[in-house]
Order: structure tokens, then C-alpha cells, then sequence
């Protein structure tokens, strides 16, 4: 995971989850997880690292690897935040701390 995020913010009460892909298992991305419950969507600033280079703001996720559709970028028009919306049974997470 070479790409670090430098506008990742640390969040109170979260967790991290190490997101790969569903179909080849390529680590995907570290990503701060707050509340319970299944990952939906990631907001941009809260993912740590990954192995997509997220600073040219990809409108698609792909797997790095096999070449996979993971995940949409959205912006969410409540608080103009953007995130990746996850497609389900794209992906795995598995809790990291
Ligand atoms: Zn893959």
C-alpha cells in the first residue's frame, strides 16, 4: 500500500479496516471505520492508505490487480463530502486494530 492519503483524518471512537477485493484478494485499502455495521461507502478522507493512488481522484475504483469494478465515486449533496461507494459482494474487510 504505497499510497498514502495526506488529507486522512484521525477520528475519535473508529476502528480500522483493511478493505481488499473480493475476487483476488489484493489489499485494497486501510480505512478508518467508525460505528458498526457493514461498509457502504468510504469517505475520501478518512481512507489512510491504500494501493490505489487516490490523489488522481479516480471516478471508479478498479483492483490494481485483476482489474475488478470495486467501487464509485459519489459526493454526498447532504455534506458535499465525496466517498467511494462500495459494490456489494465486490470486496472483504477484515478488522485490523
Ligand atoms: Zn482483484
Amino acid at each position: 500500500m504505497r499510497y498514502k492519503n495526506p488529507n486522512y483524518r484521525k477520528v475519535r471512537g473508529s476502528h480500522i479496516l483493511l478493505v481488499s477485493c473480493g475476487y483476488c484478494k489484493t489489499g485494497i485499502a486501510e480505512y478508518q471505520k467508525v460505528g458498526r455495521g457493514n461498509l457502504l461507502r468510504m469517505y475520501e478522507n478518512r481512507i489512510i492508505k491504500g494501493s490505489i493512488d487516490w490523489s488522481r481522484k479516480p471516478r471508479v475504483l478498479h483492483c490494481p490487480n485483476c482489474g475488478k469494478q470495486l467501487a464509485t465515486r459519489i459526493t454526498l449533496r447532504r455534506k458535499n463530502k465525496k466517498a467511494y461507494r462500495m459494490i456489494r459482494s465486490a470486496f472483504n474487510t477484515r478488522r485490523v486494530d
